[in-house]
């Protein structure tokens, strides 16, 4: 497999989303698996993880390029609860539209 360079953005973006301190890298079947699990998911080997962060870097990109979709999942923002100032400006806006203000 020929190796293609993310982009610098896509590359800056997965690293945060997915820190490489908390992955290891199956030696037998090159599956990224969690820091916590105890055997690999994919093949079940328990033995030493591979750690080296420039080799989970470089396997987070070859998951990326073999399924794109994750790259997009992965750059999506997030959209959380508004904050309560936001639900005020809401309100506010909303309820001045049904107010005759006129004098
Ligand atoms: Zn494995």
């Amino acid at each position: 497999m020929t190796f293609i360079p993310l982009s610098a953005t896509l590359r800056k973006t997965i690293e945060s989303k997915l820190p490489v301190h908390r992955l290891k890298s199956c030696p037998l079947c090159g599956t990224l698996n969690a820091e916590d699990n105890e055997s690999c998911f994919s093949c079940g080997w328990h033995g030493t993880f591979v750690r080296d962060p420039e080799q989970i870097r470089q396997s987070l990109h070859e998951l990326v390029l073999d399924c794109p979709e994750i790259g997009d999942i992965l750059t999506q923002r997030v959209v959380g609860r508004p904050s309560l100032i936001q639900r005020m400006l809401g309100i506010f806006r909303r309820d001045r539209k049904r107010l005759d203000i006129s004098v």
